[in-house]
């Protein structure tokens, strides 16, 4: 069992008693003469300030991912979500997060940012998640533990039973980071809010959904954690045309499914001749769109891409990665484009 209320930073925790004993804001309506918060009358419809519930939003993505509103949190881009995790958890030089390595470096510089310890927990050759190991690097002052599935750089999904130790032997909260979940037919641990006090989802419209320009992050998670990210954010984060656009490609859907099919098989064709060239080693299996390959020599084949004008991740400084490239799926033409591109390359060693 988790104590929440123990695991939330002091300051925070004062915060929100604060903001409990506030009177109910009156709700604003469009018909009414809004002369309370400084507006300008003129320049409409972007004189006002964005509704700050985001329900419209809310109401949709609830709809689509069976999950009740209060389940839901929305931020700029899941960036902000996981800075908002130190905030709200993490006593800076006190509190500590654990986390695997390899995976996205946000949380690393987060920890960082917020003056909290990051310690990483290796996980194996194969990429895959050690809970034992994990919960062995946990103590009192541990706060917060990462996992990312479909991870990256290496792209394979964690475990699933392994990750479900870590949500019940760790009493603080578990966060998993499910932004490429959407690539995957397989269950994720979004579904599964309703088992765990502890865990948080995070997902992102920059992915699957298409949609990076426009900065929209979810957190999934029950009721009890919802209520605390509303009572810290930022007021009105969300900008107007981000919910605008953010409701159009919910309304959308339907295209998102075909981009992904498309990128699902792009995907598969990609990894096939990317084995079959002689620079490459070998790939790892992908639940992403994305694949990190192998190279023989992959800072060589990097600057020979970077001089034909592209643009692939050189992963050699992280953990497990040496002599890997990541390669993100593109449209159709790009794909033909840079395996085109390489069956010229001639290493230079
Ligand atoms: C891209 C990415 C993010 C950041 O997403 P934004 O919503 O664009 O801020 C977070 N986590 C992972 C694993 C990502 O790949």
């Amino acid at each position: 069992m988790i104590n929440l209320q123990n695991l939330i930073r002091t300051n925070i925790r004062e915060l929100i008693s604060c903001a409990e004993t506030k009177a109910e804001e009156n709700v604003r309506d469009s018909q009414h003469i809004m002369l309370d918060a400084n507006e300008n009358p003129y320049n409409k419809p972007f004189n006002r300030y964005p509704s700050d519930d985001q329900i419209e939003l809310k109401e949709e993505l609830a709809k689509l991912k069976g999950v009740r509103t209060n389940e839901i949190f929305l931020s700029n881009g899941s960036t902000e979500a996981i800075d908002m995790c130190y905030r709200i958890f993490c006593q800076p030089k006190v509190d500590n997060v654990v986390a695997i390595e390899p995976t996205c470096e946000l949380y690393k510089h987060f920890a960082r940012l917020n003056d909290i310890e990051y310690r990483s927990v290796l996980l194996d050759e194969e990429f895959q998640l050690n809970a034992t190991e994990l919960l062995k690097a946990c103590d009192k002052h541990t706060k917060l533990v990462w996992l990312c599935s479909p991870n990256t750089p290496s792209g394979n999904l964690l475990n699933v039973e392994e990750v479900e130790k870590v949500l019940k032997g760790f009493d603080g909260i578990v966060i998993i980071d499910e932004a490429y979940a959407d690539f995957t037919r397989l269950q994720t641990f979004r579904e599964r809010i309703s088992e765990f006090p502890n865990i948080i989802v995070l997902n992102t419209f920059s992915k699957a959904w298409a949609s990076a320009a426009i900065r929209l992050g979810v957190v999934y998670a029950q009721e009890a954690i919802i209520s605390i990210f509303n009572k810290v954010s930022s007021p009105y984060h969300i900008s107007q045309l981000t919910q605008e656009q953010g409701l159009d490609a919910l309304k959308h859907r339907y295209d998102i499914e075909d981009w992904i099919k498309i990128l699902l098989l792009e995907r598969k064709r990609m990894i096939l001749a990317f084995e079959s060239l002689a620079c490459c080693e070998k790939v790892y299996p992908s639940n992403a769109n994305f694949f990190l390959a192998k190279m023989k020599d992959a800072q060589s084949v990097y600057d020979y891409l970077c001089k034909k004008g592209i643009h692939v991740r050189e992963c050699s400084n992280v953990s497990l990665c040496g002599n890997c490239l990541r390669i993100t799926i593109g449209s159709k033409a790009e794909n033909a484009e840079i395996l085109g591109i390489l069956r010229y390359y001639k290493p230079t060693k």
